[in-house]
């Protein structure tokens, strides 16, 4: 039930594939906010909710409250009607303007042109969806003043036309949302994940995040011990109302653990993406990510000997093995050049990746391949490969995993747990001397978060905490 674009009603028929996508994208934007309000709305009892001021000023605030000032004190002019309200089931946005008084020329030959000049054409009027707000505001000629859409779910951005010289000019608009950084500090007991849950965060979102930062380094399906301690600093945006809206970035993180101790300071070397380094300013990238799956369980580790339980005898296991759902993706645990993809007798479904400086990793099991992966093709890391299975020699969905390192000449599989120790070692690109000086102000800025209580908040000066700088400092 597209607008009636009877200009060009070819177009109005049509349905391009990209609009399909913003659809599930909303769909996942909502998810995750419902799971954030889900997880927030159970706060920690004991959480001291100190605030820190840890600089001078914070201009970005100061800015915002004179918006919000300036939009309630927004006084409607006298015979203008505003009219308001929800996008319902099965409803067309004109027909629902039009059903209440709007005239079809302001939608078609004026609100709708407008919209469909911001740029990258983010908001279709033809494509609109259950949830949707607007708010028209119509002059006492009925002629469209303003208008202000926001999508189903889409707490960060709205968009907005006004009149200007008598012309509808229309423009999209970050919702500012307000940033807090927490500290979240817990104690292994079962799992990392549990650990969260008892924190009274998101344990998914946060445990992805925190997972991630030291994805070369600690194997969070089978590193864990009874005891170890994490913590980290997360940022929490909201809206103006004080709705939890979503997840940041982790701006430090700290894993003290039985089987090694690693600590991550987020900083953005100016020209490049940012990354997380050590406390001597060593990036934290990695060969190898430890795990070729997200939230791994591991089921078999690498030995010389284990009961099969097929075979019902004791046979060397040269590969970890992963329980996991059937389909869930497999990654290139790093970057190469698929070697061998299809059947391989016990393995089933097995692709075989190459990589640089000797070494090739396997995976085995797979129900199936993405399509247009064949031998020969380049994967960069954290590629989909496969999708979990139980094809070959398996009782149930699990994925086997090979390394291969080269040895006198030969592949020789061993175990990953052991090599990567050696090949995984801070190293990579290390902040550039101009910002050293920096990064290490920078760092010990953020690592005395790491020794603040659970619960603490820091709203004050966030932005030094996360965008370190514009300029190299001259030291
Ligand atoms: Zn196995």
């Amino acid at each position: 039930m597209p607008i009636h674009d009877y200009k060009n009603p070819r177009r109005a028929s049509k349905r391009p594939a990209r609009f399909r996508k913003p659809g599930r994208w909303i769909l996942f934007a909502f998810l995750i906010y419902y799971l954030g309000t889900l997880w927030t709305a159970e706060e920690s009892p004991e959480a001291p909710t100190e605030e820190i001021a840890l600089a001078q000023t914070d201009t970005a605030e100061v800015v915002e409250s004179d918006t919000l000032q300036a939009e309630s004190e927004r006084i409607l002019e006298p015979g203008w009607t505003v009219i308001s309200g929800q996008i319902g089931h099965g409803e067309s946005f004109s027909e629902t303007l039009i059903d209440r008084g709007v005239s079809k020329t302001q939608i078609f030959d004026e609100l709708k042109p407008a919209i469909d000049h911001i740029p990258g054409r983010e908001l279709d009027l033809n494509l609109v969806q259950q949830g949707d707000q607007y708010t028209v505001e119509l002059d006492s000629l009925g002629v469209i003043q303003q208008f202000e859409y926001v999508k189903h779910g889409d707490l960060e951005r709205r968009f907005l036309a006004s009149r200007l010289n008598g012309t509808l000019q229309a423009r999209k608009e970050e919702i500012p949302l307000q940033k807090e950084v927490v500290v979240v500090s817990g104690q292994i007991d079962n799992s990392m994940w549990q650990a969260l849950q008892q924190s009274g965060e998101n344990p998914f979102l946060v445990s992805y995040k925190f997972s991630s930062i030291f994805e070369y380094y600690i194997d969070f399906a089978g590193d864990c011990r009874t005891g170890d301690q994490f913590v980290c600093a997360i940022e929490k945006l909201y809206d103006k109302t004080g709705q939890f809206v979503r997840y940041g970035d982790i701006l430090t993180a700290e894993y003290e653990g039985e089987k090694g101790s690693y600590q991550a300071f987020l900083f953005q070397v100016p020209g490049q993406k940012k990354g997380y380094y050590d406390a001597t300013g060593k990036s934290l990238r990695g060969q190898f990510l430890v795990n070729p799956l997200q939230n791994p369980r591991t089921s078999s580790r690498f030995t010389n000997r284990r009961f099969h339980p097929i075979l019902k005898k004791y046979i060397p296991h040269h590969g970890i093995d992963y329980a996991a759902p059937r389909g869930k993706p497999v990654w290139a645990t790093a970057a190469g050049t698929v070697s061998f993809i299809g059947r391989k007798s016990a393995l089933g479904n097995y692709v075989e990746i190459t990589h640089k400086n000797g070494y090739k990793t396997g995976y085995g099991h797979l129900s199936r391949f993405p399509r247009g992966l064949r031998k020969g093709s380049r994967v960069s890391q954290k590629q989909t490969i496969g999708y979990v299975g139980a094809t070959g020699r398996a009782t149930g969905p699990h994925l086997h995993y090979n390394f291969y390192q080269r040895q006198h000449g030969k592949h020789r599989l061993v175990n990953p747990e052991r090599v990567l120790k050696k090949i995984n070692k801070p190293s990579g690109k290390s902040i550039p001397q101009a910002y050293a000086a920096h990064y290490r102000q920078h760092s010990q800025m953020l690592m005395g978060l790491l020794h603040r209580e659970h619960g603490t908040i820091i709203t004050a000066a966030l932005h030094d905490l996360a965008q370190p700088s514009e300029a190299p400092s001259e030291e």
